[in-house]
């Protein structure tokens, strides 16, 4: 390691609080830090030359890939004209105006406006406050209650932190708050019985849902909040026929629903939204990743009509709307997301995303489908999933201990490739840059193949696993 490289790192250890690390083992250099200093196109670089494909596109949001200079310039550009001014009472600029048209036209039928944010976290915070206000407004104060799904990810903030199903983001936080309640993933994979086909699993999964809304009580029970595709919680597409089954539960007892499409908005699946590939119908969006491809922070939540039309007429009574960050509607984001709209309609990014988001499904499942440790691949678009198992035939996980999800991600990493560990189980994870062609994607999937087999043969060799 080079002197600079290493005094960094020191002063990093030092100075630096790392978001979702174990702070004293990185504190004391048990976990090494890597510094990132540049990236293109679909790989990123560090300071020590080394060179890794990124397969998760930063946090599955550099959808446009790496280093596009057009997003420099137009990021120039508006922070040469305006760098800042806010939006409160009616303010506004132009990059925002023009954005927001662009977001209602892409969005799904029956949206009307957006409130914009810094983070998915942050818009899901105003999401909650939007819910509790418009209820207050009806006049049904009792009906505040949210409920979200194990293995979601909402953010996490206090509200969005609530609203995520994953219990390290609970555990000593004090969370969820009590308004939140959590129902059941739909993981046809994990499902606890063998016989359901996955029409039956998603019914099953809205008989919760409805169970859970009759035990609250219907009246005080406002919204769900879910992501189309599970994505930190282990990147689990619906069963079939599971938000049909859900959005009639929802509609039955007038409880709202809030689609976080922070992973799967502006093109991730292969359509603008996963709202509209799931025909979700949602009352709310929040969006905030693949919005400006993470080159700048920028969130929103979409609002859909029935809600606005509550909240207009709220003011007549209750004055000014008393909700606004200080960045809200930040021009240097609304540029760089117009830029990044831009690029996505002239190379076609969506529909591009659809036809390479086949052939990885199809690549994965022809490379792994009779893979030993392999026990399922899933996936959609630009979005898939390898869950490991000990036992392929009974769905078996791996003792935890063996952490055999962390050993591949650590095995493709030193092959040169980002697949990420998720938090929660065996799972490596992919979603590479939409910009990914075919043969980039060929590439990642043999790395990730030939990782996966040396963690099975060291498995083998050190006898804590055998084939079944
Ligand atoms: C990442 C993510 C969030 C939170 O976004 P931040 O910008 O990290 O606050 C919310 N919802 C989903 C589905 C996400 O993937």
């Amino acid at each position: 390691m080079d002197n600079r490289t290493q005094r960094l790192l020191e002063m990093d250890r030092q100075r630096v609080f790392h978001a979702s690390t174990h702070l004293k083992q990185y504190a004391h250099g048990e976990i090494t830090g890597r510094i990132i200093t540049q990236a293109k196109g679909i790989r990123i670089q560090d300071s020590l030359g080394n060179e890794l494909i990124d397969g998760f596109a930063g946090l599955y949001c550099v959808n446009i890939g790496y280093g596009r200079e057009e997003m420099a310039e137009a990021i120039y550009a508006q922070a040469k004209k305006l760098a800042y001014y806010h939006t409160y009472v009616g303010h506004t600029n132009e990059a925002l105006v023009e954005l927001s048209d662009r977001i209602i036209a892409m969005a799904p039928k029956g949206m009307s406006k957006v409130y914009y944010g810094m983070s998915g976290s942050d818009a899901n915070e105003t999401q909650l406050k939007l819910v509790w206000y418009y209820n207050n407004l009806l006049g049904r104060p009792e009906k505040k209650k949210v409920i979200s799904r194990d293995r979601g990810y909402h953010g996490s903030s206090i509200a969005s932190g609530s609203m995520t199903g994953l219990p390290l983001f609970h555990a000593h936080f004090d969370l969820p708050l009590e308004q939140i309640k959590h129902t059941i993933a739909p993981y046809y994979y994990r499902r606890q019985e063998s016989e359901m086909s996955e029409l039956e699993f998603s019914q099953f999964c809205a008989e919760k849902l409805e169970a859970m809304i009759l035990k609250e009580g219907p009246d005080t029970v406002a919204a769900m909040i879910a992501e189309p595709v599970l994505g930190t919680g282990g990147i689990v597409p619906p069963p079939e026929g599971y938000w049909a089954a859900i959005k009639r539960v929802l509609d039955k007892y007038d409880v709202l629903l809030i689609a976080d499409e922070v992973v799967c908005g502006f093109g991730r699946i292969g359509s603008p939204f996963g709202s509209i590939y799931y025909d979700m119908r949602p009352d709310l969006i929040t969006v905030a990743k693949g919005l400006t491809s993470a080159y700048q922070p920028l969130s929103g939540v979409i609002v859909g009509e029935k809600i606005w039309q509550a909240l207009e007429n709220g003011t007549d009574a209750w004055g000014p709307f008393g909700h606004g960050y200080t960045y809200s509607g930040h021009p240097i984001g609304a540029a760089a997301a117009n830029c990044n709209l831009d690029i996505i309609e002239r190379e076609n990014l969506i529909q591009r995303a659809a036809d390479n988001g086949q052939y990885l499904q199809q690549k994965m499942q022809q490379i792994f489908a009779h893979h030993p440790i392999v026990g399922d691949s899933r996936g959609v678009g630009m979005l898939h999933a390898l869950e490991f198992s000990a036992d392929k035939q009974h769905r078996t996980a791996f003792d935890a201990n063996l952490k055999v999800g962390p050993q591949i991600a650590a095995a493709c990493m030193e092959a040169g490739l980002i697949a990420r560990a998720m938090p929660h189980g065996d799972i490596l994870g992919f979603a590479p840059p939409l910009v990914a062609t075919t043969e980039d994607i060929d590439l990642m999937v043999d790395i990730a193949h030939r990782a996966i087999n040396k963690v099975m043969d060291s498995l083998v060799t050190s006898k804590q696993w055998q084939v079944k």
